[in-house]
Parts: structure tokens; sequence; C-alpha cells
């Protein structure tokens, strides 16, 4: 709401130069709830001012905006916040110019989204062209990148990387999460961790939530065998990393002991 007082010196000009044709411009998004006080607020200052209370009152005008929002469409997509099909409202929001809080003229052009049923979540249109085998697909490669941004930073965990171990890395990145990465790829994330001096147990609280249980058992597993892969002995800052992936996974005593067992299978990789 614009200022009072501004629109008491405007009210003066007006009734100066004409015999009080209306009264107060308030322009801006209005709370209904806080109208009542501001008239109030309002009619305070008018008489602190000396301005007549009972004159240009009654011809105030109030003009202010509003978003109305209304329902298009209706049909079924994958949500991907509740990942599962669910029921959208295809919506439209656009901004009214009100007059006495009437919505009189549009004044911005029609802005279209989908909303979930379920969740509410809105969405862009293109969500509509998403579907459940897509959605999973981003997200399966987004945890192999996450998984294997995991085991460069177990690596790392003695600030040191060995040919030893990126012959590990490269092969953990092709055998057991699936998606080969380049050594000139493994060399770029190498240098990124090192420079962030993140923890891996802190990107793994992270980024672990929307890993489900198989993608954190082979992540797991892909941690284990970079932590295990170099030549000497397991450093104590890596077997500090391990012991706290079971927890920070969330993984049961017994589901942390057998995924640790398999991963003895690999021992060679
Ligand atoms: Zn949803």
């Amino acid at each position: 709401m614009t200022c009072f007082n501004d629109a008491i010196w405007f009210e003066n000009t007006v009734r100066k130069h004409e015999e009080s044709i209306f009264g107060i411009v308030v322009i801006g998004t209005i709370d209904i709830s806080t109208v009542d006080q501001s008239i109030r607020d309002c009619r305070r200052e008018c008489q602190r001012a000396g301005i007549d209370d009972n004159g240009p009152r009654k011809n105030m005008i109030f003009i202010s905006t509003m978003q109305l929002t209304r329902t298009l469409d209706r049909g079924e997509f994958y949500c991907p916040t509740c990942e599962s099909i669910q029921g959208y409202r295809q919506r439209s929001k656009r901004t009214f110019l009100t007059l006495y809080f009437i919505p009189v003229i549009p004044i911005s052009a029609p802005e279209p989204f989908i909303q979930c049923d379920n969740c509410k979540s809105p969405w862009d249109l293109s969500v509509l062209h998403i579907d459940q085998r897509t959605h999973e697909q981003v997200r399966e490669n987004q945890f192999r990148n996450e998984a294997i941004r995991s085991c460069v930073l177990m690596t790392l965990e003695d600030e040191e990387i060995s040919e030893a171990e990126i012959q590990s890395l490269l092969r953990i990145s092709r055998v057991i999460l699936e998606n080969p990465i380049s050594r000139e790829e493994l060399g770029r994330l190498s240098s990124v961790a090192m420079h962030s001096g993140i923890e891996t147990q802190n990107y793994v609280m992270t980024v672990s939530k929307r890993w489900n249980m198989q993608q954190r058992f082979l992540a797991l597993q892909a941690m284990f065998l970079a932590a295990s892969s170099c030549e000497e002995e397991v450093s104590d800052a890596k077997i500090r990393q391990l012991g706290r992936l079971k927890d920070l996974l969330e993984l049961t005593e017994t589901e942390f002991e057998t995924v640790i067992e398999d991963s003895l299978m690999f021992a060679g990789v």
C-alpha cells in the first residue's frame, strides 16, 4: 500500500483545485484483513493532518491487484515428487487490477502450470512429457554419478591417489556402477573433490537421502572397494568413514555386513 502521507498530500492538492473530487488512491497488493486497520490508520493520519474526516473518505477509491487462478484441464501424469501416477489440474495464474477488490482488468499474461492433486507440487507444462521410465532413468544416472563421486572422495580420504587406486576406480565405474568414466573425467572429479575438501560422510549424507535401498547397497559396495583398493593397509581415515556409512545409509547391522561380504566377490576389482 502506498504511504498514506503521499495520499494525504495528493488529496490536499486535489481539494485545493477542485471541490473534493475523490480521495485516496491505494495501489498495491492488499491483504483484505489489513484493510480495516489501514483505514483506521489513515483516518488517524488525516485527523493529525487536519483533514476533514467526513469529506473525502466517502469518495475513497481502492485500486489494488489480485492473482486469480483457474483450472483449465484435468488428467493424469507421472508426478516426480510422488513417484507415481497421479491426477493433475492444469491451472492458469493471472494478475488483475482490482477496483474495490473486484478484478476488472488483467495486467499480466496467463501463466499456465500443472498441479499434482496429491502432493500439490506445481510443475511446468513440460512435466506432462516425462513418463515414469524417463524419470527413473534420470534418477538412475544421477545415482551412478553420485556413487562414483562418493568413491573418489573415499579414495582421497588419505589425501593421495595412487595409480592402483585410479585403475580400481575406473573398474568400479565400469563393473559395479555400470557407468564407465574416462581417466580424464576421473581426473576432473578428483581435482574437484580435492579442492572442495568435502568429507565422504558429508557428501553421502546429502545425496543418499534420495537413494533407494538397492542403490544404497551398491554404493556401499563401491565405496568399500574404493577404500580397500590401495596396495598398502587401509588408512584409519578410510576405516572411520566406512564405519559411519551404516548409520548414514540407514542400514541394519546384518544388511551392512552382508553387503561388505558380497563386496569380497569383487575383491579383484
Ligand atoms: Zn505429486
